[in-house]
């Protein structure tokens, strides 16, 4: 009986596992197209100073919507833009357009505004990828100060002195760095301090605990905290609610994105949304 029953889960697998992969390069091929028929763009989600109001820049988040009209997830299409290698050239293009948009935002007299931009594991040990960072920032002139790059907790543990001379390289060419979704990728802190990043990105997850009987937020708590005794910048994501952001500034964290301040907008709906504020 256990026998069949093994025999039975295994095939039930191996069909599930052939469906997945099938889906896996039909989305693959779509993709390539879609960004080889630019129908992939970038949105901008305002960051905010929580004492003021005021946004402080905006982190540029991708979108494919698909010739149907569809919006496919970024958490589904970016894992395979990952496996595929296709991140590479389509993180760049995100790069050069976030770069492009920052100065038009300098332009338009939004001084000081930043930009932060995703960057993939695959990506950032990519060996050209110092030197397309510097083609972005000379070719647009954008300035590289105000220009954030973020990378995540799992990124930071894999090969450490690689990051490290990777971080220095940037921080040279004087963009910043910040980790991502922050608390979730079980980073050791000795290994935070060498780092020398310039701000943590308190994961959504923990600021949706907030106000939670259980938890009281004590996980968000802990990294203001953390960043305060490291001497680094912290902004929380995902605020939704007032009492969130309440909460966060008595910790001492001042700087949030979430769909309380404004949801990702598209360049234009950025613009407009910074002349009326
Ligand atoms: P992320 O970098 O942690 O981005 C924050 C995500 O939280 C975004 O999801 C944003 O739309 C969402 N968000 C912001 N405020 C709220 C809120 O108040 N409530 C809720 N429920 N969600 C909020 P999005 O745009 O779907 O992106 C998901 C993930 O895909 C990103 O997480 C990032 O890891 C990845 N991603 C997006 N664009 C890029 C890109 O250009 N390059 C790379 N490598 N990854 C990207
Ligand atoms: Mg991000
Ligand atoms: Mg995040
Ligand atoms: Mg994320």
């Amino acid at each position: 009986r256990a026998k069949s029953h093994q025999r039975s889960s295994f095939s039930y697998f191996t069909v599930d596992m052939g469906v997945e992969i099938r889906e896996r390069v039909r989305m693959m091929h779509a993709l390539r197209a879609a960004f080889e028929n630019e129908r992939l763009f970038v949105v901008y989600q305002p960051q905010i100073d929580m004492r003021t109001g005021n946004a402080i820049g905006a982190e540029a988040l991708l979108r494919w919507k698909t010739e149907d009209g569809q919006f496919v997830p970024p958490d589904q299409f970016i894992p395979i833009a990952e496996y595929s290698g296709l991140i590479v050239d389509i993180g760049e293009w995100v790069l050069r357009s976030a770069c492009f948009e920052l100065l038009e935002l300098h332009k338009l007299g939004f001084s000081d505004f930043k930009m932060a931009v995703n960057v993939s594991q695959a990506q950032f040990s990519h060996p050209l990828f110092l030197q397309s960072l510097e083609r972005a920032l000379q070719d647009t002139k954008a300035p590289a100060n105000c220009v954030e790059l973020e990378i995540t907790e799992s990124m930071a543990m894999t090969d450490p002195e690689l990051l490290i001379q990777t971080l220095q390289h940037i921080q040279h060419l004087g963009a910043q760095v910040s980790i991502d979704d922050f608390g979730t990728g079980f980073s050791s802190l000795s290994h935070l301090q060498k780092l020398n990043v310039d701000k943590l990105k308190i994961d959504r997850a923990f600021v949706n605990e907030i106000g939670d009987k259980s938890s009281e937020g004590s996980i968000a708590k802990m990294i203001v905290q953390l960043s305060q005794s490291l001497n680094i910048k912290v902004i929380a994501e995902g605020v939704e609610t007032q009492q969130q952001a309440e909460t966060l500034m008595s910790y001492g964290c001042h700087f949030a994105q979430g769909y309380l301040y404004a949801k990702p907008l598209t360049k234009l709906d950025l613009r407009n949304w910074l002349s009326s504020h």
